[in-house]
């Protein structure tokens, strides 16, 4: 084969690649927003996004009313939501009978599936510094609606970017309080954790049959202050079984804090 051959090779399969790629794009109807780095760096300076306390009041469902107003100015909100795991199978839903502390939903999929965002928004953090959801994303959306992606491998997006309906942002894993690889996925308003399945007007397969979920609840939220009766919204409490270890953790640094403090004082004293 010669040179020019093996290039026509190579340059043909790259293009085919790109094709697929827009066709994909296309078929999904999706947009991805630029990463804009100094955009992103300066919402984490404004809003403290990688601070820990922002995590644990994005878990509860508060999210700083002026990165609301951002997010509520930059994206498109149309009251649903796109389920977040492309070919993922719906594993366990909102508030099982036998597990009522269980206020999201779970999709397994293979390590390193794309999660994506359900809604337009803005990333307010992505790290580990909630215990047992692992690597966790929250995306803050129009209105101040909130959903959360745990257990990933790793993250795509950037905390304090931009981020498009069907947007990859993270990949699917096992990290935190997991048995195998799968998304652990919560949608929070007004500082209440609310049930998403509704909102998801896709059609989706569940494990085990692998057959459709049809004839499920369906339900529109466009207007934050009026609420589908179908959409059941609980108080975040403590006791959550997969928080407990974080909170643990932050009582223990506070604890921390407080003995180091003590400690420094008494050296000061005995200086005197
Ligand atoms: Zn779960």
């Amino acid at each position: 084969m010669t040179k020019e051959q093996k290039n026509f090779i190579c340059y043909g399969f790259l293009i085919a690649l790109q094709l697929v790629g827009v066709i994909r794009l296309i078929s999904n109807g999706s947009s991805t927003a630029e990463y804009d780095p100094q955009e992103a760096t300066a919402r984490i300076t404004k809003y403290g996004l990688a601070e820990r306390e922002n995590a644990v009041h994005l878990m509860m469902g508060v999210a700083n009313p002026d990165l609301i107003k951002e997010a509520t100015e930059l994206s498109d909100w149309d009251g649903t939501l796109m389920w977040p795991v492309e070919d993922g199978l719906y594993v366990r839903g909102w508030r099982p009978k036998d597990d009522t502390d269980h206020i999201g939903i779970d999709t397994s999929a293979p390590a390193g599936t794309s999660v994506l965002a359900a809604a337009d928004g803005i990333v307010a953090y992505a790290g580990d510094a909630l215990g047992g959801y692992g690597n966790i994303i929250f995306v803050v959306h129009k209105h101040g609606f909130i959903t959360s992606y745990a257990h990933n491998t790793d993250f795509v997006a950037h905390m304090g970017q931009l981020v498009r309906k069907g947007q990859e942002i993270a990949h699917v894993g096992a990290t935190g309080k997991a048995d195998g690889p799968h998304s652990h996925w919560e949608f929070k308003y007004g500082g209440k954790v609310c049930n998403a399945g509704p909102l998801v007007h896709e059609e989706f397969l569940q494990a085990g049959t692998n057959a459709p979920m049809k004839d499920r609840p369906q339900a529109t939220w466009e207007d934050p202050a009026k609420r589908p009766e179908g959409i059941e919204c609980v108080a975040w409490r403590e006791s959550r079984k997969e928080f407990g270890d974080s909170i643990k953790q932050a009582v223990g640094s506070l604890m921390n804090g407080a003995r180091n403090a003590v400690n420094a004082l008494r050296r000061l004293w005995h200086k005197r």
